[in-house]
């Protein structure tokens, strides 16, 4: 099979993934094969492949193909796979495997497992033709999603209903969602399904365009004004998904007092004022039923993904302008031709 790799991180100038060929996985127990139909382009792709996480061991092994908001259709299976068949449209989320063991295993944490394994970091992922899976980490994709826009709900759409959880907001509260790429734009859907009024802030004009599509009641173009200055104590909730201090920042000032801020992404606060009782809580990803969950979602209309789809063999293209700022919503790789 073809698939991009990565044998040494390295910026992107010095071209570190490369599209060429590779061995095709083999399913082991338990394991089943993807044809891969679309993969998402995560901002955490971008730090495997530059090197970012190297310090954290991330990626694990060399070469590694990344990617890990996955779906397909699956091409072979293992020894006792039951839930799965030849030819069924399924989805992989970067919760690979877990232990099924330990004290968040089994109270419905999974995804904080400690010997967690992360698709596409820990193993190969999405980011070519073939995937290897392990069926108890694996989804039913319902009919009527299209393959390659259902993909970011692997990451994105888990990430933005996980954070959305984390609230207790409902009609009449006032909820804020810095930052609209992949994960906001599903967030700021999440949001508003819980009833609440729901204001988008991002700096960028496509960003803000898409937010108003998606039905936010309010946008806040942060290229202009500061928002924490203009929206000081305004929310009952904010989620930040903009990786940046400064945001983080904005997003607790326009906190109201006894608030909470859900962070997706990590955060350095100088300034942190207790007597607020505001509270702050981090947030990755979620479990094996809130992932069902977003699927039956997506498939009842309730929220949907806004994708540019690029072929699998322009994965570095679609790096490129991922770190240039300069996709309108997520990049999905698509392998054309394919039965899906
Ligand atoms: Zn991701
Ligand atoms: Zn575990």
């Amino acid at each position: 099979m073809f698939a991009n790799e990565v044998d040494t991180p390295a910026p992107l100038a010095e071209h570190p993934l490369q599209w060429r060929e590779t061995a095709a996985p083999t399913p082991g127990a338990g394991q089943l094969v993807i044809a891969v139909a679309g993969c998402g382009v995560c901002r955490s792709n971008l730090h495997l492949v530059e090197g970012d996480w190297v310090g954290g061991g991330v990626p694990a092994i060399s070469p590694i193909i990344p990617g890990h908001e996955v779906t397909g259709v699956v091409s072979e299976i293992g020894e006792g796979v039951s839930d799965f068949a030849v030819g069924d449209r399924v989805g992989v989320q970067p919760l690979w495997w877990s232990c099924e063991q330990c004290e968040y295993c089994t109270s419905g944490r999974e995804q904080l497992c400690r010997q967690r394994v992360i698709t596409g970091e820990h193993v190969n992922g999405g980011y070519g033709e073939y995937m290897l899976a392990n069926a108890a980490h694996t989804y039913h994709v319902p009919d009527n999603l299209d393959l390659v826009e259902a993909a970011p709900l692997f990451c994105p759409g888990i990430t933005g209903f996980g954070a959305v959880s984390k609230l207790d907001v409902g009609p009449g509260d006032r909820v804020a969602v810095f930052g609209l790429g992949g994960v906001g734009h599903l967030a700021l859907q999440f949001a508003l399904l819980t009833g609440a009024e729901v204001t988008a802030i991002a700096r960028s004009a496509d960003h803000l365009a898409v937010a108003r599509e998606l039905g936010a009641h309010r946008v806040f173009d942060a290229s202009q004004a500061d928002p924490g200055e203009a929206l000081e104590d305004s929310f009952d909730a904010v989620l930040t998904f903009a990786p940046s201090d400064v945001v983080s920042a904005q997003a607790l000032r326009a906190l109201k007092w006894g608030g909470t801020l859900v962070s997706g992404v990590p955060l350095t606060l100088e300034e942190f004022h207790f007597n607020k009782a505001q509270t702050i809580k981090g947030s990755i990803l979620g479990n094996r039923d809130q992932m069902n969950e977003v699927l039956r979602l997506a498939s009842e209309g309730k929220v949907r993904t806004v994708v540019d789809r690029f072929p699998m063999d322009r994965a570095a293209d679609a790096l490129q302008l991922l770190a240039d700022g300069r996709l309108r919503s997520r990049a999905v790789l698509e392998n054309g031709g394919r039965p899906a």
